[in-house]
Order: C-alpha cells, then sequence, then structure tokens
C-alpha cells in the first residue's frame, strides 16, 4: 500500500478520462491514479447516455477509439434506438442512434479495474491540494504526501487544481461557457423506451436543453443543463427542473406521474 515518492505519470481524477489514460499509459509507464471519491463513481454526476461502439466509429470515422468504449453488460442499463429533439410545441425531429445507457457506477469502476489491471497504481479518497511544478501535494485516507512526476495529467473535471496550475482559463472566467446541470433520477414516468429526449426552449430550458434519458421500464434520468446568466432572476435552477416536469407541455404528460429517487446533481 506504500506509495513511491516519483512516478513518470501522476494523474489526476479517476472518471472515464483519467482511468482510460491510466490504462493506457501503464502499458509504458509508471502511473498513480488519484482521486478524491471514497467510492469511483459516486455520487453518479452523469445521465449516461452514449452510443455504441460502432455508432462512434462511425459518427467519428478518423477517430482511433480506446478499446475502454468496449464494457462489458453490466455497465448497461438499457438500450435506446433514436434521439428525439423537441420544441415546446411538441414538434420534433428525430434521428437513429444505436446507444446504451450506461450505470456510470459501474462504468466508471469498469474503467478503474482496467487501469489497475494494465499496472497502475491506485489511491482513492485522495485530493490533490497543490502542484507545484513536478510536486504534488496530495491528502486523504492514506496519509499526507508530496510526490513528483514527470508528466501530470489533469482529468479532475471542470475545476481542474491541474488546469490552474498550468495557469489554464478556468470555466469560471465565461459565464455563457458554461452549463449549469441538475438531474434526477425518477421512477413511475411514462416514456419512450427507445428514445433519448432532449427538450428545448428558452421559457423551460434557457440556454440549454432538457434530458429524458430512459434506464428501463418506468425509470428514467431527467435533468437539464441551463446558463445561469439566461435564467429569470430568483428562479433558481431546481425551480426549472421542477417546472419542466410538471408544467412542460409535452414532458409533464410523461413526468408528472413519477416521484423522484435519486438527486443526481
Ligand atoms: C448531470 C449530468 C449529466 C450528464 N449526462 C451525460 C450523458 O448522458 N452522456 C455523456 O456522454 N455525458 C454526460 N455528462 C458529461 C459527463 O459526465 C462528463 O463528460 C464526464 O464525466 C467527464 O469525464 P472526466 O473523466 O473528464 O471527468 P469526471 O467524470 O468529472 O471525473 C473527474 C474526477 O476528478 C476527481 N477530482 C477532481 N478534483 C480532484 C482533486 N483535486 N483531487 C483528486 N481528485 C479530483 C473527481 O472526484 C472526479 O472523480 C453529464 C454531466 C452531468 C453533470
Amino acid at each position: 500500500m506504500n506509495l513511491d515518492p516519483h512516478y513518470d505519470i501522476v494523474i489526476v481524477g479517476a472518471g472515464p478520462c483519467g482511468s482510460t489514460a491510466a490504462r493506457y499509459a501503464a502499458e509504458d509507464a509508471s502511473v498513480l491514479l488519484i482521486d478524491k471519491k471514497k467510492t469511483i463513481g459516486v455520487p453518479v454526476q452523469c445521465a449516461g447516455f452514449l452510443p455504441k461502439y460502432d455508432e462512434l466509429e462511425e459518427l467519428m470515422p478518423d477517430a482511433e477509439l480506446p478499446d475502454t468504449f468496449r464494457y462489458p453488460k453490466s455497465c448497461v442499463y438499457t438500450e435506446t434506438k433514436c434521439q428525439r429533439f423537441i420544441a415546446p410545441t411538441g414538434d420534433s425531429k428525430e434521428f437513429d442512434v444505436d446507444a446504451n445507457v450506461l450505470d456510470r457506477r459501474r462504468f466508471d469502476q469498469y474503467l478503474a479495474e482496467r487501469a489497475v489491471s494494465a499496472g497502475a497504481d491506485l489511491r482513492i479518497g485522495t485530493r490533490v491540494t497543490a502542484i507545484d511544478g513536478k510536486s504534488i501535494e496530495i491528502a486523504g485516507m492514506w496519509g499526507s504526501h508530496t510526490i513528483t512526476a514527470d508528466v501530470i495529467i489533469g482529468a479532475d473535471g471542470p475545476s481542474s487544481i491541474v488546469a490552474k496550475a498550468a495557469n489554464l482559463p478556468g470555466v469560471e472566467d465565461d459565464p455563457m461557457g458554461v452549463a449549469h446541470a441538475i438531474a434526477y433520477d425518477m421512477t413511475g414516468v411514462e416514456i419512450d423506451n427507445e428514445a433519448i429526449e432532449m427538450h428545448f426552449g428558452r421559457n423551460f430550458v434557457p440556454g440549454g436543453y432538457a434530458w429524458i434519458v430512459p434506464h428501463g421500464g418506468t425509470s428514467a434520468n431527467v435533468g437539464m443543463g441551463i446558463r445561469k446568466a439566461m435564467c429569470e432572476p430568483g428562479v433558481t435552477f431546481r425551480d426549472y427542473l421542477h417546472r419542466f416536469i410538471v408544467e412542460h407541455p409535452v414532458a409533464s404528460e410523461k413526468l408528472r406521474g413519477g416521484r423522484v429517487t435519486s438527486v443526481i446533481a
């Protein structure tokens, strides 16, 4: 369980990007993968919609897809066939997209397992608190340490400490460049289980869109990403989501009778 004082590569963040980077980097280098979460993938902060491997290949023919996009069925809640874009009037357009809806907790844990199998060292419950050049301060359930790395990979999300240490601009510098997300898992909803629905319209989802992502049966992830700068004064993000569920002319018909089982974001 001892940490080495030096690694070729330290990766901050064991989400999909960090674990995928670790899985490949560990083939040729000593790698430490760090995450502040005590359980990888928890809390879930994602609806889980991901086009299938063949669909991604078709959408991005020039991309070299990582093999971590081939995951076991145990990571999948359900499969969907199309993506439907809906205006507040109810007018809609839809496109065939073969996709999986992932259980992000299982998916993230699967990816971290792949990284460890490839030889990466993993420390959960450990936060990077400071970075100075190649020197990294970490603190958490394995104690406080200073380690060094030749390369530091920032896979630590939108408020990245690695990006700050590298003087890269943060998301907070541009109010229109960032959307705030809020989402629930719901049950008892009456939805089309083959469709990912995306709803638009300034009154309900200012500067963004709302989604209904089926989880199978009568369950779904329901959420929205909206821009604060475009919201009405005094109306919270939660107010917007509740308004969408209860009052939206199309979505409320499907969602109004449901109940929230989990607050996702
Ligand atoms: C509500 C919501 C719904 C979404 N739905 C979808 C969807 O349906 N489909 C889709 O493709 N995308 C979706 N996304 C986006 C998707 O979740 C992200 O694109 C994806 O998680 C990014 O992966 P990542 O590895 O870059 O970062 P993250 O998954 O954010 O992982 C970053 C990790 O870094 C760790 N970390 C941060 N700071 C530190 C630190 N100082 N020290 C140690 N660890 C640290 C965090 O604990 C975290 O585990 C959604 C996002 C939200 C918020």
